[in-house]
């Protein structure tokens, strides 16, 4: 059988929500064997959420958990609770079995993915790598391959960085999930731009990384973003004469 490859996406509400949520299930519907582990960053699952879900036709894990408050500010990375808690789903799912094939990925809910992506990440044995688009204040980002090994990194954004790569450049395998219990995405010491870096180092050496993506020479995922929306024409009061879920 396919690896399973579960998608842990943080999501939070703003005015675009769910037209990011319709753009990235039409992509993972495309995919075999996904898993969407979808956690808000909220208090309680929403309504807009809940009802989206049940009508995406995915098999998909609905988790929430809010951001702190006081992490709620510029310059701080963000999604750090909601990942770890889809984290913590994946391996308390899988504490009694001994780990079926199975690969993980952070898929932003607003980055734009290839379909070739996943066939690329479905193979990784530990932890896989490959190039990033429109990220890091260049068209793109990517590791340097030599004789198939990682040697360096392609970036022009904090090169310090021990893995210098962004969250949607790498994919790990369920059984390094479960065998490393301990790896979480830090909050306190993490600086921006190095949760990924915080992150990998707890479960693998730039030596044992997994180029993909023709040895990381094709861009197989985009760092897009979307633009804020402008509501300044938006009446003050509830003019219309039905409410609409947007
Ligand atoms: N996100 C979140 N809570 C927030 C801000 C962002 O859950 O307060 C999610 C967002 O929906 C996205 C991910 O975290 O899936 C990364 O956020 P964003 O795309 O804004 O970051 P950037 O593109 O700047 O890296
Ligand atoms: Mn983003």
């Amino acid at each position: 059988p396919l690896p399973t490859i579960y998608a842990i996406t943080p999501t939070y509400s703003r005015p675009v929500q769910k037209a990011e949520l319709t753009r990235l299930a039409n992509t993972f519907r495309q995919v075999a064997q996904l898993h969407w582990i979808l956690v808000e960053d909220a208090a309680a699952r929403s309504e807009l959420v809940s009802r989206f879900l049940a009508r995406a036709g995915l098999p998909c894990t609905h988790l929430h958990v809010p951001t702190p408050r006081r992490y709620k500010r510029p310059g701080l990375p963000r999604a750090t609770e909601q990942r770890n808690a889809g984290l913590a789903w994946l391996r308390q799912r899988h504490r009694h079995q001994r780990a079926q094939p199975g690969v993980l990925f952070f898929a932003d809910d607003d980055n734009t993915y290839s379909l070739e992506l996943f066939q690329e990440m479905r193979t990784t044995r530990k932890v896989s790598v490959w190039p990033v688009g429109l990220v890091g204040g260049r068209r793109y980002e990517r590791p340097l391959v030599e004789n198939g090994k990682v040697v360096g990194w392609y970036t022009g954004w904090r090169a310090d960085r021990p893995f210098a790569i962004d969250m949607a450049g790498f994919a790990v395998s369920l059984q390094v999930i479960l065998s490393n219990p301990k790896a979480v995405f830090k909050r306190r010491g993490s600086q921006p731009g190095m949760q990924e870096s915080d992150f990998l180092k707890q479960i693998t050496t730039v030596e044992e990384l997994e180029p993909k993506a023709s040895n990381c020479t094709k861009v197989l995922v985009w760092h897009t973003r979307t633009e804020k929306v402008n509501l300044a024409n938006e009446p003050k009061y509830h003019l219309d004469t039905v409410k609409i879920e947007v």
